[in-house]
């Protein structure tokens, strides 16, 4: 059966329209439900607007509900590693309870140290130890910015439910198989920016270069990602696949966990290049298209990439992007893993898809598609 996707366009009173379609029954009376998003790193301004999150817990209010907004401490060093001086940027980004009328909890405590384990049998994992407040909430809205990333190629719902749900020890497991190489020693200036931005001490400078020290390197991709001279590129040939996977697998317990009683909502506005855990200044991949909304995360994904890669036969702006990145691979995983289908229709309700978008069922872009 396939899955139903609505979409409206980028305006604030699209966001109730969306609520009011989707099955929200389990949004009952005095319960506390959890609007899981990402408030954007310090220096970044692409983020959700707490406008679209004020109208999602007004909806949940109206439920006679109670909201609490939510993210997870980081692996890399920025304003979200601890959970106080992430509240406060939270707050400097727009969300607070005077702005969004929910207050912002840490999912995984200030220290990141409040965790659950959940025995499973994977491919990768034989345990996945996840942020406590899955286990504390009713419900879940899951919030995401669809756009790219440095590592997964493109985040939208399933990463926000995996990497942002995850323990700083299961995200240290996911980018494990990361390694920082060199495209060409040439290039390191030996600037030290990535020695001043890598969470575990494990860079130096020695010869005017970049020394990495990979027995301590957690994987985080931080040094790549903030590198002014592209002198570093992930060994994506050997590990890109296992990232995907291991993306997908921990979405698919977070998932399970929280499967009948979540609803997902991505925002394809300011769609950058990269994720909002980095603070730079870029240009979207395409204009503003709208915002989708569905129960099934696979579904919601596979949909906001085929929107960013519509329009023209065969472009895959995704890639295009983040170059040499196979992104399909974790939606298709967790598809496989019985988290949702790539299977969907799509129903415009209010405003239509525009400006060239126009879903297209080739997918040219991508070569491991069955689904026709
Ligand atoms: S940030 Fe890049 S250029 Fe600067 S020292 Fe590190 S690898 Fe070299
Ligand atoms: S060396 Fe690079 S990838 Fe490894 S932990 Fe440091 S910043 Fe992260």
């Amino acid at each position: 059966m396939k899955s139903k996707v609505f979409f409206v366009g980028p305006d604030v009173g699209g966001v109730s329209t969306l609520f009011d379609a989707l099955d929200t029954s389990f949004i009952k009376p005095k319960s506390t439900i959890c609007v899981k998003l990402h408030w954007g790193e310090k220096g970044n301004k692409y983020f959700v607007s707490p406008s679209f999150v004020a109208r999602i817990v007004e909806k949940i209010r109206e439920k006679g509900a109670r909201a609490f907004l939510t993210d997870t401490t980081t692996l890399y060093h920025g304003q979200r590693r601890n959970g106080v001086d992430s509240i406060i940027l939270a707050h400097e980004h727009g969300f607070s309870y005077e702005t969004v009328g929910a207050p912002v909890v840490i999912g995984d405590g200030i220290l990141g140290m409040d965790t659950v384990d959940y025995r499973v049998n994977l491919k990768h994992f034989k345990s996945v130890r996840l942020a406590s407040v899955l286990s504390n909430a009713d419900g879940f809205v899951v919030v995401s910015h669809f756009k790219g990333h440095v590592g997964l190629g493109v985040g939208g719902a399933l990463k926000n439910i995996s990497m942002g749900f995850a323990s700083r020890s299961q995200k240290q497991a996911m980018h494990a198989d990361v390694e920082p190489r060199f495209v060409s020693p040439d290039r390191c200036t030996g600037c030290g920016v990535c020695v001043r931005n890598c969470p575990t001490g494990s860079i130096k400078i020695e010869g005017g270069k970049a020394k990495f020290d990979y027995s301590s390197c957690i994987g985080c991709g931080e040094c790549i990602a903030l590198c002014p001279e592209s002198a570093l590129r992930i060994l994506w040939e050997t590990d890109a696949e296992a990232f995907q996977e291991k993306v997908a697998e921990t979405a698919s317990v977070v998932y399970n966990v929280i499967r009948g009683r979540v609803i997902f909502f991505n925002f394809l506005l300011s769609v950058m290049p990269f994720c909002d855990c980095m603070p730079k200044d870029g240009e979207p991949i395409v204009p503003d298209i709208g915002i989708l909304a569905s129960s099934d995360p696979v579904a919601l994904d596979w949909a906001s990439a085929e929107l960013v890669n519509s329009g023209s036969a065969g472009t895959d702006r995704i890639s295009a992007a983040n170059p040499g990145i196979p992104w399909w691979i974790h939606i298709e995983y967790a598809e496989k893993l019985g988290v949702g289908t790539r299977d969907y229709e799509i129903i415009e309700l209010e405003g239509k898809i525009g400006r060239g978008y126009r879903l297209q069922r080739d997918r040219a872009w991508s070569p491991r598609t069955e689904i026709s």
